[in-house]
């Protein structure tokens, strides 16, 4: 039985990353390179679901094969949810996010803490080899900070402040990181359905966090 999957993206450190969760599987995942596939699919999509799931069903169209693909951004509330599906081409896909981060908080200028909340939001989908889809959106809660702080993790990382540990995501060591985060939960959420799907067993939801 096929034990690799497609996972719809370029980006080396999140295979890592979505490797180390599905390890317990027995289940490798490839990135798009990995599996010789060169597309580039359109994220034309209004959510973070229809991204994700339009990314899956492009490359499983062309493969046959189970694919997994996420979208994800940041929402933050004052600003009516923006940067949202925008956030990685917020202010233009190759200005540095050290430029954006300042860009965030300098629109929050004079704003309050209370008024300050945000969100990471992943949503990831699994197109299986029949067509059907699966989606799960997870989310992690949070302040957008009054400057950068910390140097792990990526992108919005550094202005993104979880009150409860008292630290940025950047702050954070990556298995935190990974325990807490939106595309950590979206990724065991979705690890039911897989394990239903190679092994017949649950019904994909006892993997919630
Ligand atoms: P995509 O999901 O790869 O299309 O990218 C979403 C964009 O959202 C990234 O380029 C970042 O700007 C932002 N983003 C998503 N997840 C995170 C995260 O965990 N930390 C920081 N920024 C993130």
């Amino acid at each position: 039985m096929e034990t690799t999957v497609i996972f719809a993206t370029k980006n080396t450190s999140k295979i890592k990353e979505i490797n180390e969760i599905m390890a317990d599987l027995g289940i490798k995942v490839q990135s798009l390179a990995e599996a010789g596939v060169d597309i580039d699919v359109i994220e034309d999509g209004a959510t973070f679901e229809e991204n994700a799931i339009k990314k899956a069903r492009e490359i499983n169209a062309v493969t046959g094969r189970l694919v997994l693909a996420d979208d994800s951004g940041l929402e933050v509330d004052y600003l009516s949810k923006e940067p949202g599906i925008y956030s990685a081409r917020y202010a233009g896909e190759d200005t540095i996010y050290h430029i954006k981060n300042q860009m965030i908080i300098d629109r929050l200028e004079g704003v309050p803490d209370e008024k300050r909340t945000a969100r990471f939001v992943c949503a990831i989908a699994a197109v299986f080899p029949d067509g059907s889809v699966v989606t799960k959106t997870e989310t992690i809660e949070g302040m957008i900070g009054y400057a950068e702080a910390g140097a792990n993790g990526f992108g919005y990382d550094p202005i993104f402040y979880v009150p409860k540990y008292r630290c940025t995501t950047a702050q954070m060591p990556s298995e935190l990181k990974n325990r807490l985060s939106h595309r950590g939960k979206a990724l065991r959420a979705i690890k039911g359905p897989l394990e239903a799907y190679y092994h017949g067993a649950n019904d994909g939801n006892e993997n919630n966090e």
